[in-house]
Formats: C-alpha cells, structure tokens, sequence
C-alpha cells in the first residue's frame, strides 16, 4: 500500500467526460489498496474567464475580491469529481483550502502556501476515503480565500504531498511528461525519461508552464517524487498503476540520474521588453540608482547589458522587463532621471528569451558558442545573453521564436532523442 497524491490539470477535469475518466484512474489506485488525495484544477479556460471578469468588473481591483472570484472554478470540479467517484462506488469527499486548511501568506493573487495540517486528511484516509482538494487555494491569514498564482494547482499538490508524506506525486495532464520543448512548437521534441529537480526549477522559470515554477521548488526541498503523466492514457492499460512502467517523466535528484545529458531541454518565454538608458555618467552608484526605483515598484528585471558609450566619461546600459511592465518602467525612470541622469531612453517590445538547460553544462565548455554560430547562420541577432551554471539564455526577435526553438533543438541534438 501507498499514499499517492494524484493532480489534475485543467484538460484533464474539462468536461464530465474527462472528469469520469479521471475518476477512473483514482479508482485503480484505490482499488489497488492505496490511499488517494487528489488535487484538482478547474475546468480548463474557466479560470481564465474569471479573471477576465475581474478585469471587467474594474481593471484594477482589490486582490481579495479577485482571490474569491477566481478561486471558485476549483470548488465547482472537486465537487463533480467527489460526486462522480461515489457514483462509482469510491468513498469520496471534497475538500476546499480552507476547510483543511491550507495556510498561506497575506499576498492574495499570488500567496504562498506556509503550513498544512495534514490531521484530517490523514483522519479520512484511515477511514479508506478520497480526499478532492481544490487546488490553487488556501486560507489567509486574514481568514480569506488566498490563491496561488496562475498554475499554482501544482503547488497545492507538491505541498499536500509533502504535508502527508506521500510516496507518490503524480501530475496528470495533456501530454505524457515533460519533453526537450514545448511539444506545441516543435512536434521533434522527445519526452525526457528522469530530469533533475534544478533542470526541472530552470526549465519552469524560464517558460516551461508544464509545472508551477513553485512546486518544483517545494519538491526539491521536501525531497517529493515528481511523476508527469498523461491523464489521456488507458486507466487499466498495461502497467498503469506504477511509474516505472508507464510513459512520464520523474523528477528527481541527480544522483538518480545515470546518463547526464549536457543539454537537456530549451524554454523560451515571450512578452519580453528591453529598455535602453543612454549616455549614463559611468560612476559608483549609478546601476542602484535605477534599480532601486525598478525594484520599489515591484518591477522584474531580468537580463542586464552594461556597453561602453561613445563618450568615454559615460556608459550605456540595457535591461529587459516583461513587456506589460514597460510603461510603469518609463514613468519610474522618468521621476528618477535627476538621480539617473542618462540623456536618453529607448523601449522596444515583441521580444523573446530563449533558453537552453542543462546539467552537463557544469563540466562542458562551448556548449553557448555552439548555440551563437548556429543561431548567426539562420541571420537572427542576439540582442542579449545571459549565463549561469547550468542554463544560458538569448533574447532575440519574436518573429525568430519557432526557428531558434528548432534550430538549437536539432544543434543539441535533441530532434527525436
Ligand atoms: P495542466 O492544465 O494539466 O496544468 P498545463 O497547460 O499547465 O497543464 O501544462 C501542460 C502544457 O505545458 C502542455 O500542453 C505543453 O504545451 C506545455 N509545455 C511547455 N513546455 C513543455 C515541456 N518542455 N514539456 C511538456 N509540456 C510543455
Ligand atoms: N486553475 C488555476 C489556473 O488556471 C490553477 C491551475 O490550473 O493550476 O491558473
Ligand atoms: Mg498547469
């Protein structure tokens, strides 16, 4: 016997078709002796009509009331599934974030999770029942509905596995497991059998949404076994109840990991902006004297260039920000300029990072260059490179996305891998 936590994504609870089909999953788990809590999302796209609504009601509006509204599509699917699952027989009860609860921080919109009693679950799991866990929300400290972020239904499962000591996490969801790239811009991509938890928290941060960057953080803290599968498999299809045997991904240490690739995946996030300052005086101080401002009003700098001027007493320096932030940048380098004092800025949108992740970069040199003399031949410009142990990123053109995805894709050799 077992104790699995088993998550649902939103195209996997879409319809009462792919709720039942859900529901036939947990009941081979059951079935087999295991103890189940499952985590829902809600019904796919409803979540984004929420918030849509939201911004109708009024664009900017009080984060607690967008918490209560937005948290919502998940009562409605853990209820149906919990129903679903009597009807076929499987003592099922749902649950909502606060009824466990699940605590979290005060930041509504994008709370994070700080404790879980896990007494009740535990309690209900004794008496051989399901739990159905509304994902994607807890309870504040206020006393009110908090939610997690946008995909934050990974999260709750991470952390409802980690607060129940599972053996098992399993994500379902619309594709088989986590591949070198997203599947939807490069039909080559392969699916990666194992990928270490730093990969896995790269790949996240750098665009791939197939996991909440946040629970992978919490299960590479709280040693949680992540497994990626597909909820479009056969329930009772041959080895469906274990990991080893079926198609996913685990995420895992490094040490579980025998043939380390150098590159392992490539994630591209799009809406990028870079913003130009020219002409700065080139002295102490002046990079904290625009990135305090930016950092005041809680915008995200990403990639940083510092170039030489043409006047040698001054220098150049360019910054990315997510394109929605560019016009709060503006105004904020606007009333710092006195402080700032550069002659000259210039903003430019529709830009995309690409990034390329990998383990074996650690011990690999050139595996970057490889990428530039690949990328120059196909005649896309890299406006900007960052680098770290084991990722590096360009940011170029949008127009350039698909080809750059693909051209290093194949430079890696990861194309059917
Ligand atoms: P869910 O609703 O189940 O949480 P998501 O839409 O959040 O599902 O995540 C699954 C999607 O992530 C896939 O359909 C795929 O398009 C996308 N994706 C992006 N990068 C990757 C990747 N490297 N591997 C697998 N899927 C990826
Ligand atoms: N329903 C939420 C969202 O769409 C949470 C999730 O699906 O993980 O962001
Ligand atoms: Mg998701």
């Amino acid at each position: 016997m077992a104790r699995i936590v088993m998550k649902f994504g939103g195209t996997s609870v879409a319809d009462l078709d792919r709720i039942r089909a859900a529901a036939a999953h947990i009941k081979r788990e059951t079935d087999a002796g295991n103890q189940v809590a499952v985590v829902v999302s809600a019904m796919a796209g409803q979540t984004n009509q929420l918030v849509e609504w939201t911004r109708q009601a009024s664009p900017i509006h009080d984060a607690r009331e967008y918490d209560t509204v937005v948290s919502s599509g998940e009562q409605v699917t853990s209820g149906l599934l919990a129903i679903v699952l009597q009807s076929m027989g499987v003592d099922a009860r749902s649950w909502q974030g606060w009824q466990i609860p699940i605590r979290t921080n005060n930041a509504h919109g994008a709370a994070r999770i700080e404790d879980i009693d896990p007494t009740t679950l535990i309690e209900r799991f004794e008496m051989g029942q399901v739990a159905v866990v509304s994902g994607f929300q807890g309870l504040g400290p206020d006393n009110r509905v908090a939610t997690l972020g946008r995909g934050g239904s990974d999260t709750s499962a991470v952390a409802i596995a980690a607060a129940i000591e599972a053996d098992r996490c399993d994500i379902y969801t619309d594709v088989d497991g986590v591949y070198t790239t997203d599947p939807r811009i490069e039909p080559k991509a392969a699916r990666l059998a194992r990928v270490t938890f730093e990969e896995m928290l790269e790949m996240a941060s750098l665009g791939a949404k197939v996991l909440q960057v946040r629970s992978v953080e919490l299960a590479m803290v709280h040693g949680v076994r992540l497994f990626v599968r597909s909820s479009f498999d056969d329930p009772h299809g041959a080895g469906a109840g274990s990991q080893s045997n079926m198609p996913g991904t685990l995420i895992c240490d490094e040490d579980e990991i025998v043939e380390k690739q150098v590159v392992t995946g490539i994630a591209y996030t799009r809406d990028e902006a870079q913003i130009s300052l020219r002409r700065l005086p080139d002295v102490p101080g002046v990079s904290a004297s625009i990135f305090g401002p930016l950092a005041e009003a809680n915008i995200n700098v990403d990639m940083i260039v510092q170039g030489a001027s043409d006047d040698l007493s001054k220098t150049d320096l360019t910054f990315t920000v997510p394109s929605g932030d560019v016009e709060t940048a503006l105004s904020v380098l606007a009333d710092a300029r006195d402080q700032i004092r550069y002659e000259d800025v210039q903003s430019d949108g529709g830009l995309v990072k690409v990034s390329v992740i990998g383990i074996g970069m650690r011990s690999h040199a050139g595996v970057a260059a490889t990428a530039f003399r690949a990328l120059a031949e196909k005649g896309i410009n890299i406006r900007a490179i960052t680098t770290s142990e084991i990722k590096f990123s360009v940011l170029i053109g949008a127009d350039y996305t698909e080809l750059a995805v693909r051209t290093l894709h194949s430079v890696y050799d990861l194309d059917n891998r």
